[in-house]
């Protein structure tokens, strides 16, 4: 049961196969840092590949075949795509799934305010966070304003090299002894989340009628100077933020990191690296006995919920509408499809971290470089709310990793009763279909950066690959 080290593996072929891959997922990183991000990249790279709207084909009432690859995008943020085999739909498909959502701060829907000189945005956190990870580091502004009469306004502030950035502060540390006396959750609390992106009054011309013509100061001046140029850059008002998605992110690149560059440092790791190595199997897998699905989704670290989340019928309504086009339609035929189907649910596992030993079971721990992980079961408190998958699936994606000479590990996230987390795994089950949560080990997972190693990168994207070529329990 000794796991191996994975680069230990690998020929100089494969050296070079995963540096290139590694490549294009940071810049598939630094493309997509928010869910809206991720959906624009994913469907340029799959529409070059072949891959048809689905809704397209409905309209022009396509008839779909073996071999045909079709996508369906829900709301800009969740996108499930399908690749036809030659085998019936009813008998299953083989299903990639992962998430595409990441925590970050949102911002309000009344965020701007001035207080003592500086224009601050307020923000809601999303997902888990530490809080005080947040505060005095660069960040980045991505998102959409949708204005009153539809037009959507993308903004993407805080990439360029030029760019500003903005930031949340700080109290300094020669007056921090009551700050520092607190529990590290109250150091810094959710209202404190407010994001710096002004420090400078707006002058106006006085009144020409009282002849002076010196300038003044505006009302709130640091404010109406940020939404001055708000209005001169993007053409939106005060009011227009009550219709938008705007994300604080951390500002920057994905970074290689260590002497030997052998790991990837980036912000959004869970899960867009189970995403695009899900994405990337399915690209380079031609040809399949069973139809392969592969489903990104919003919503998963608050909980799958909403019309993009998993919980969302958007999903069996793509595969009911998609056998409809084969002619294998019937309400029958969807549930056993479904019922029929393969998955590997995707998602980071927690990487054991030497510095913090005390809150992992070494030998149920995942370890970077150990290769692709598989968590039997996730939840927490005796497994609760987990989707623990069946002992004979287990066996048989062992047999197929066996064969293709994939190297796995197994883990749990972390001691028994030290915490616990969830995936979309038990979502998908629901349909009575063999699901197992798999994916990526990541050390500081949900902090503003967040290290993998870049062999289980390479691995994981090997094993999905066999997956989806060889599933059919
Ligand atoms: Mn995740
Ligand atoms: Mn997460």
């Amino acid at each position: 049961m000794e796991k191996k080290n994975t680069w230990e593996t690998y020929d100089e072929k494969q050296l070079k196969e995963l540096e290139k891959l590694s490549k294009e997922y940071m810049e598939f990183l630094d493309n997509g840092k928010t869910e809206r991000e991720c959906i624009d990249t994913i469907v340029n790279t799959i529409e070059k590949a072949g891959y048809v709207e689905l809704n397209k084909a409905i309209a022009e009432g396509k008839k779909l075949k073996k071999g045909d690859k079709v996508y369906a995008v829900w709301m800009n943020k969740s996108i499930a795509m399908y690749q036809i085999g030659s085998k019936k739909m009813v008998e299953g498909m083989n299903i990639l799934g992962a998430h595409i959502d990441s925590p970050r701060l949102d911002v309000k829907q009344n965020p701007l305010y001035e207080d003592t000189g500086f224009a601050y945005l307020d923000t809601h956190y999303y997902g888990g966070v530490k809080k005080y990870q947040w505060v005095a580091l660069p960040l980045a502004l991505h998102g959409v304003v949708v204005k009153k009469d539809g037009t959507t306004v993308e903004i993407n502030v805080g990439e360029a090299e030029d760019d500003p950035v903005f930031f949340i502060s700080d109290l300094l540390i020669h007056l921090s002894a009551e700050q520092l006396e607190k529990k590290a959750a109250k150091v810094i609390e959710g209202e404190a989340l407010d994001l710096i992106v002004g420090n400078k009054p707006l002058l106006i011309k006085a009144d020409e009628a009282e002849g002076e013509g010196k300038k003044e100061k505006a009302k709130e001046a640091v404010k109406t100077g940020v939404l001055n140029i708000l209005k001169e850059t993007y053409d939106i008002e005060e009011e227009d933020f009550l219709s938008a998605e705007l994300e604080v992110v951390p500002a920057g690149k994905a970074r290689e990191a260590g002497f030997d560059r052998s790991m990837i440092l980036a912000y959004g790791q869970d899960d867009r690296v189970c995403a695009f190595t899900s994405l990337k199997a399915m690209l380079d897998t031609k040809k399949t006995d069973r139809t392969m699905c592969c489903i990104l989704v919003d919503k998963e670290e608050i909980g799958s919920v909403g019309a993009t989340g998993m919980q969302s019928k958007f999903f069996e309504n793509s595969v009911a509408e998609l056998m409809n086009l084969m002619g294998e339609y019937s309400e029958l035929n969807v549930r056993r499809c479904l019922a029929n189907s393969c998955m590997l649910s995707s998602d980071v596992s927690a990487g054991f971290d030497p510095s913090y030993a005390s809150c992992f079971e070494k030998k149920n721990a995942a370890i970077l470089g150990g290769g692709m992980v598989f968590n039997k079961f996730t939840g927490a408190r005796g497994k609760s709310g987990s989707n623990d998958a069946n002992a004979e699936y287990m066996a048989h994606i062992r047999g197929i990793f066996a064969e293709k000479g994939i190297n796995f590990q197994t883990a749990e996230l972390g001691k028994v009763d030290v915490g616990g987390g969830g995936t979309i795994a038990y979502i998908l089950a629901l349909y009575g279909m063999n699901v197992i949560d798999s994916g990526v080990a990541v050390l500081n997972m949900h902090a503003p950066w967040e290290a993998t190693n870049k062999a289980d990168i390479y691995e994981t994207y090997r094993g999905y690959k066999a997956f989806v070529e060889g599933a059919s329990l």
